[in-house]
């Protein structure tokens, strides 16, 4: 983490005036940065060029003075002239915070890029380093915050005092605001002029439950990238208490989850077994029934390898809600890592996920005439055993010249991919990179794009 030159703050300005010293375009962007407080903005420049028209502002026709600076919280100067500099002095001596427009070793202050939703306010800052990022990152949020969130925030102001009457325990005061302010139903009705009315209904039915009923949401994160996650999912992570998740789900994904979230590693990675699958029915349930929102994150799809059927089982049982969120399974991550189009027209028409680990010879017989019939096979939990899995579907009648592609750390920024056929599999141990893999095995892998990829040596695979 490095550190500030700048601290942000949100500084009043409120009954006091923000003074702009100039009347050209630069003048006019400060003006309209600054009237979207209720601070009476003042223009003073002998020449006022630009049109100030629509906006809120005072104009001051003259030069400067010592006595616009009364009763002032900011100053901006934006011209260059001796009335100009006697408003820096003037400001300096009188302890005004100042902005000299393009001058920043003369600034006391900088304005940040303003996503506005008064109340709420998102300033973005790079302290002048990146501009270009600032705007990016500020059209993001832009885009994530609904216009109607800042009506919605002074809502929340307006029945705080009845809301700490209403309801005692500081757990269930955040739950209710969290349904405030993320609630479809009282941003609709916000829009419609019934904010009030439908906040005060939700107030009543929160201050009802007497405790909190618990959730449990099982949560596919995908393949390992932050940006791989559905909006769903994402939100969900910030509204959970606990988030339990697997040991395939990078750092940076249950970093997603609120700050004060308690985060659970119920491990399971290969060879390690830190919690058994009994034991995290019994700990998710648990955790519920104490109340909590609990995000059970798996990697990838939780339906696809992610023992969701017991977990589901556990707490249908325990009579525990449930909700489950889809996530990019690693195949798909894979197929659009490759370009590689799993279902094609003439040539595959159908797609098996299956695992590899476990498999036995019924299963690879299947999968081998599947394969032989043009569908593409997606194989999961299969590094490790790769070429005696390839050697004996060979065995079961799959022919050594179907094409394989393999993508290990698939949908994330280190992939490696490998490409040959199911021949060149079978006989060669391959030294893969470290990382979980999907094998796809069947015509329409030689459609993608393996150029990239290792070749698997003596194979006979032809690069599209
Ligand atoms: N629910 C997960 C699968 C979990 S089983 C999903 O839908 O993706 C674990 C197996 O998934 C691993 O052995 C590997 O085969 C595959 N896998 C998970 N993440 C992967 C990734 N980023 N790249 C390639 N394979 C991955």
């Amino acid at each position: 983490m490095g550190y500030l030159n700048t601290f942000p703050l949100s500084y009043k300005v409120q009954g006091l005036r923000i003074v702009i010293v100039g009347g050209g375009e630069e003048a006019l962007n400060k003006a309209r940065l600054v009237t979207k407080t209720t601070a009476q903005v003042v223009i003073i420049s002998p020449q006022i060029e630009a049109d100030f028209s629509g906006l809120s502002v005072t104009l001051i026709e003259r030069d400067f003075i010592a006595a616009d600076l009364d009763n002032t919280a900011l100053v901006f100067v934006a011209e260059e002239s001796a009335a100009a500099d006697r408003a820096k002095v003037e400001a300096r001596a009188r302890g005004i915070p100042l902005n000299v427009v393009d001058v920043p070793a003369e600034c006391d202050f900088y304005t940040p890029s303003i996503v506005d939703r008064a109340p709420l306010t998102v300033a973005i800052s790079t302290e002048g380093d990146a501009p270009v990022l600032a705007r990016l990152v500020r059209a993001r949020i832009e885009a994530m915050l609904s216009p109607r969130i800042g009506k919605i925030a002074r809502l929340a102001g307006g029945l705080r005092h009845k809301v700490e009457s209403l309801i005692h325990d500081g757990a269930a005061r955040r739950r209710f605001y969290e349904a405030l302010v993320t609630s479809p139903a009282i941003e609709a009705a916000e829009a419609a002029g019934q904010g009030v009315s439908a906040a005060e209904t939700l107030l009543a039915q929160h201050a009802d439950t007497a405790h909190a009923n618990g959730v449990v949401w099982l949560i596919g994160a995908g393949p390992g990238s932050e940006d791989l996650l559905t909006l769903r999912a994402q939100r969900l992570l910030q509204e959970a208490d606990v988030i339990v998740h697997d040991q395939l789900v990078p750092d940076a994904v249950v970093q997603m989850g609120r700050r004060d979230a308690e985060q659970i590693s119920v491990g399971k990675a290969k060879g390690h077994h830190s919690f058994s699958q009994a034991q995290i029915n019994t700990l998710i349930v648990r955790l519920a029934k104490e109340g909590k929102k609990v995000a059970r994150l798996k990697s990838g799809d939780p339906m696809i390898f992610g023992r969701a059927g017991e977990e589901i089982a556990a707490l249908r049982k325990a009579g525990v809600p449930y909700q489950i969120v889809p996530g990019v399974s690693a195949a798909l991550a894979a197929a659009a890592d490759t370009a590689t189009p799993v279902t094609l027209r003439k040539v595959s028409s159908g797609f098996v996920m299956a695992t590899a680990h476990g498999a036995d010879d019924g299963d690879l017989t299947h999968w081998a005439a599947l394969a032989q019939s043009g569908l593409t096979l997606a194989l999961y939990m299969g590094k490790s055993i790769a070429p005696d899995v390839a050697a004996r579907l060979i065995e079961q009648g799959a022919s050594p010249a179907l094409p394989i592609g393999i993508v290990v750390n698939a949908g994330r920024a280190d992939k490696s991919t490998y490409c040959g056929t199911l021949g060149t599999l079978a006989a060669n141990a391959v030294a893969f990179a470290d990382g979980p893999a999907i094998i796809f095995v069947g015509e329409a892998v030689e459609a993608g794009d393996w150029a990239d990829a290792a070749q698997l040596t003596g194979m006979s695979f032809k690069v599209a």
